[in-house]
């Protein structure tokens, strides 16, 4: 534990000594993963784990294995003093913050690859990113041991791969879900956020809009498949780069759908510039 605002621990065992303590006075505890470059979307995780546990743990680490080689782990936005006064004003109670020995070691071999829900959509695209996604989350849930983690429907198709993983693998900890947070004019709070140019920032909320568009769409009887080109269409006319996809699909499968029979997710990742956007919501 260092003197900073909020306590930080930095070893496996610093983390489970805490926790014990907590445990020895009957307390529940919340855990919420992040990459740190904290906003409101994280800080709303941490208020939802401390309406349902006394103690809440949020973890930082930018985690290397979620990265390809050409993507963006060494620019990614760091600033831990700034996070950690952050989340002791949302009422965190330990930052978790391991360095990366800690996380994977010398000789570090295990992957968990959870098939099925991770193949499609990101997965397509961005091959390496669940594999290190449920490694990096299994450890944390094996490290803390909560009673609850919290993570964000912002990544839906990740929270969807880390209940799969939990229950494959019969982690004993509970997930939840929490809406997505926004800026004002409905673009998807966002680390990568950070790097739009103002003319980048201004496209950037037309992707959320045209979701809603699509959603009426859909809801008024078009064809999934028409919609999902026109739509298309339309980021490009609009400033977007490129698409990795613009798609509506079985809220739990992710499997394509043809209609609205079941419940269904509207999900996209688009690039502006060299910064990808994703977002997604409930049709
Ligand atoms: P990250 O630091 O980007 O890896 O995100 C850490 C956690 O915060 C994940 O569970 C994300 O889904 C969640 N998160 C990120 N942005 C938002 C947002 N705008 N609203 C809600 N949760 C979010």
């Amino acid at each position: 534990m260092s003197d900073q605002v909020l306590p930080v621990a930095r070893s496996v065992t610093a983390l489970r000594g805490a926790i014990r303590g907590w445990r020895a006075q009957g307390l529940r505890v919340g855990l919420v993963p992040t990459m740190g470059a904290l906003h409101e979307g994280h800080l709303s995780l941490v208020r939802m784990a401390k309406e349902r546990c006394e103690r809440v743990i949020a973890s930082l680490f930018v985690n290397p294995r979620q990265f390809a080689p050409h993507e963006d782990f060494e620019r990614y936005p760091r600033d831990e003093a700034g996070d950690s006064a952050l989340l002791a004003g949302a009422g965190c109670d330990l930052l978790y913050a391991p360095e990366r020995s800690v996380m994977y070691p010398d000789g570090f071999a295990t992957n968990v690859i959870v098939s099925d829900v991770s193949t499609p959509l990101e997965g397509e695209f961005r091959p390496h990113f669940f594999g290190g996604v449920a490694t990096v989350v299994a450890k944390l849930l094996l490290q803390a041991l909560p009673d609850v983690a919290v993570f964000g429907e912002k990544d839906y198709q990740q929270l969807l791969v880390i209940k799969r993983m939990a229950r494959d693998l019969d982690v004993p900890v509970e997930i939840a879900g929490c809406p997505t947070v926004r800026e004002h004019d409905g673009l998807a709070m966002s680390s990568r956020n950070a790097y739009l140019s103002a003319d980048q920032r201004r496209i950037a909320a037309r992707l959320n809009h045209l979701m809603h568009d699509a959603i009426k769409a859909a809801h008024a009887g078009g064809a999934i498949g028409v919609i999902e080109a026109e739509t298309q269409r339309h980021l490009h006319a609009a400033g977007f780069t490129s698409i990795d996809y613009f798609a509506i699909r079985d809220a739990e499968t992710l499997a394509p759908v043809s209609d609205l029979a079941r419940p269904a997710r509207i999900l996209a990742a688009a690039w502006l510039g060299k910064t990808r956007l994703i977002d997604n919501m409930a049709v």
